[in-house]
């Protein structure tokens, strides 16, 4: 069973919102930095071990912050990721680019702030070098095709979009190197929100002989081999957390059987998970304006899907809680919408709840990635506010709720007076 937390008792978030309206998310930075030190634990083993925490899990620059004084870096993969990448001091190799059908400015961007560019494609070799060069480190996207199953939320890889096939890899590094590359890494993923351990070790399984066999045919030497992100997370109660340690020590020795024990020179291990990192350690709070009772319950927030669009994207769940009313039977039955004009604005379906009133405050679980990141300004709906629990036990706003204003700025109501209609 994975505890459902929230880091602040019912009387200190009363307070909270009497100084910050909800809703708003909040992320809890002791159980960010635990969380991180954990997942460097496992893998300890591996001296180059470095994690680059995906920035559309969490684009926040304090919480990239945080991770950065952990020893994380950042992938990117837009010019606005790497721009704030670059604003958080994360720079030259602590960032990796990768990418997809990418254009020309974001190859520039990344290759003057010295980012490791990770190719998505044997096409884009050619593109990267007339557009920003090429580097003396490269890293390529390996897609494994039938090779291995995906899962729910990204595929079977043979469909994605993502990638080079197996003989365009090794054709790629051929050019690559050919064209002067002295520096190599290897890159896949093929999970997200992957709650099956052995996932992560099969994948690098794969890349191991892949590194084996490339270095061979080729006479390159790779320095590291990126696993991609996908690590999942247990949304619902009776799920478990990934083992990381068993996921380190599975990694560990097929390492040691693959790479080491073939007399390979070290190769470090790289990792690209968001969802992981801050997933469990942020919430959407949200408080209830209305109850409707027609042909079923209804409960709606001060939020809407605006705020958090998985379960409207993906029929996802997220645990919500009622900190006020935990103790009280959980047998009133409703459906937890936001106030957009969309049906499929709901935050839970026929959900059991204990008895729910207007003006109750309600906490929506495991929202600290890809939960405001994916927030819209569809049908005028504004993104709320970021706070941060510090260690120190005091909240801190780490970005203010948008206003109309913001909603309006790319607007020129001066040209509107001059536009005959
Ligand atoms: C989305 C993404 C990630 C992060 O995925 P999580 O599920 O948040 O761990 C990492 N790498 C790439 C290339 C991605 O597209």
């Amino acid at each position: 069973m994975a505890e459902k937390c929230f880091p602040l008792s019912v009387e200190q978030l009363e307070l909270l919102t009497r100084e910050f309206p909800t809703p708003f998310h909040i992320y809890d930075e002791a159980a960010i930095r635990k969380n991180a030190r954990a997942l460097k634990a496992a893998f300890t083993w591996n001296q180059g071990f470095k994690e680059y925490f995906a920035v559309k899990a969490a684009p926040n620059p304090f919480l990239m912050k945080i991770l950065k004084s952990e020893g994380f870096g950042a992938d990117c993969s837009s010019l606005p990721e790497l721009l704030l990448a670059a604003e958080t001091g994360i720079s030259g190799e602590e960032i990796i680019f990768t990418s997809n059908d990418t254009p020309a400015a974001e190859f520039k961007k990344a290759a003057e702030l010295g980012a490791i560019i990770n190719l998505d494609d044997i096409s884009h070799i050619d593109f990267l070098e007339r557009t920003a060069g090429i580097p003396e480190l490269i890293c390529c996207r390996y897609n494994p095709g039938r090779l291995k199953d995906g899962n729910v939320i990204i595929g079977h890889p043979e469909e994605a979009k993502y990638g080079f096939t197996r003989e365009q890899l090794v054709e790629g590094y051929r050019i690559l190197r050919d064209k002067g590359v002295k520096r190599f890494g290897l890159h896949t993923m093929v999970a997200s929100n992957e709650l099956n351990g052995g996932y992560f070790v099969e994948t690098a399984d794969i890349l191991f002989d892949l590194v084996a066999e490339i270095s061979k045919t080729l006479g390159i030497t790779f320095e590291f081999v990126n696993i991609g992100g996908g690590i999942g997370i247990p949304y619902q109660p009776e799920q478990e957390p990934v083992d990381l340690n068993a996921v380190g020590t599975g990694i560990r020795k097929l390492y040691e059987e693959k790479i080491a024990g073939a007399g390979l020179p070290a190769l470090d291990l790289r990792m690209e998970c968001g969802r992981m990192i801050t997933g469990p350690f942020g919430w959407l709070v949200s408080r209830v304006l209305h109850r409707k009772s027609t042909y079923k319950e209804y409960v709606g927030l001060d939020a809407c899907m605006a705020n958090l669009m998985r379960p409207a994207l993906y029929g996802a769940y997220h645990h919500i809680t009622v900190p006020a009313k935990e103790q009280l039977p959980h047998n009133f039955i409703c459906d937890v919408t936001g106030s957009l004009c969309e049906n499929n604005d709901k935050f839970a379906i026929d959900r059991a709840l204990p008895p729910v009133e207007t003006g109750d405050l309600v906490v929506i679980h495991d929202a600290g990635a890809h939960g405001h990141a994916m927030g819209f300004n569809y049908n005028g709906k504004l993104r709320s506010a970021e706070l941060l629990l510090r260690e120190t036990g005091k909240v801190v706003k780490i970005r203010r709720a948008e206003t109309p204003a913001d909603y309006f700025a790319t607007l020129d109501f001066e040209a509107l007076k001059n536009f005959d209609a």
